[in-house]
């Protein structure tokens, strides 16, 4: 297979300019009926939602079931308790299928903003993007999940933007995706990153603040958040998130820890201002390093994105499957 219709420019198996398909917004189906082996639910953050939703109606429940009974059908007064009563048992909402939860995908840098510029000339920007695209193909391929994306096409959105769409959209899960440099050309592997208010290690400091000087490409209208107010930020979080968080870090650890090679101590932390959402479990996976030759050709291989983004999916699927059984 030699086609890769989302790999942006200067990546292996581009088409031709002007062929690429700009997606925008959320680029799944927001309703429609889940297949049977979805319909029993894998999504196990929102049974809670699910039940606060049930429960807000159900003062309303009583005088819609007996509303009906007395317009439509005189012989359903008699049951209009069993009626009542039954909207509130979860037998009702066996018909209804559970909403697939929304996973934000955030592919780093854009426009303007390169982001790293590998050994050989390859831009972040692009491997970020052709990662994401990649990876939303597979987390709609599996029908268990809708996907929006901070960006489909090569364009500078400032990292609080990119927070704000998470939430408006709500999505359930924020993932970052990029592929940095370092000085040290000799560094490779993957990593991932949550936020924390002080970061655990040097390395780790000068990625964040390499990631977080993306906003001085917006201009002045842009300002960079400065380290106190990331601080001040990163402590707004609530614990429950900072779980999340930490949850699906390591299940992507596991994922890549047979598939890929990983820096040592791949889970690390430090103050991201992408991933300041107060209630969206949300990470940063650096891919590899564009600075390493190895990292920079592995990830212009379409194959080699595939199987990174096979990776984390499968850590999606595990994140949300032991939400379901309270494990999370
Ligand atoms: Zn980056």
């Amino acid at each position: 297979m030699t086609q890769d219709r989302n790999a942006p420019p200067g990546l292996q198996g581009t088409d031709a300019p002007g062929t690429k398909v700009f997606r925008q917004g959320i680029t799944s189906s927001e309703a429609g009926p889940l297949p049977d082996n979805t319909a029993s639910g894998l999504i196990g953050g929102l049974t809670t939602r699910r039940a606060t939703l049930v429960a807000g109606l159900a003062p309303l429940l009583p005088s819609i079931g007996l509303a009906r009974s007395k317009t439509h059908s005189p012989a359903l007064t008699q049951h209009s308790a069993t009626t009542v009563s039954s909207l509130h048992t979860p037998a009702v909402l066996r018909n209804a299928p559970p909403p697939r939860p929304l996973v934000m995908l955030d592919p780093g840098h854009g426009g303007k903003d390169p982001g790293a510029i590998g050994y050989s000339g390859t831009y972040e920007k692009h491997v970020a993007e052709a990662a994401a695209a990649e990876l939303e193909r597979q987390l709609l391929a599996s029908g268990r999940y809708r996907v929006a994306l901070t960006r489909t096409s090569d364009r500078f959105i400032p990292l609080e933007g990119r927070v704000e769409m998470a939430q408006t959209h709500r999505a359930e899960l924020f993932i970052s995706m990029h592929a940095d440099a370092l000085h040290d050309a000799s560094v490779r592997g993957a990593s991932v990153y949550t936020l924390s208010g002080a970061a655990s290690d040097s390395q780790t400091a000068l990625i964040a603040q390499s990631e977080n000087s993306a906003d001085l490409f917006g201009g002045p209208h842009v300002h960079a958040t400065s380290p106190e107010i990331q601080q001040i930020l990163a402590s707004l979080v609530s614990e429950e998130t900072r779980r999340g968080s930490a949850h699906i870090a390591s299940s992507v650890v596991t994922s890549f820890q047979s598939r890929l090679t990983l820096l040592n101590h791949p889970h690390r932390h430090a103050a991201f201002v992408v991933l300041k959402s107060a209630d969206i479990p949300s990470v940063l996976i650096e891919m590899g390093f564009m600075s390493n030759r190895r990292d920079e050709e592995s990830l212009r291989q379409a194959g080699h994105r595939a199987m990174v983004a096979g990776a984390m999916r499968d850590a999606i699927d595990r994140y949300f499957s032991s939400m379901r059984t309270g494990m999370g």
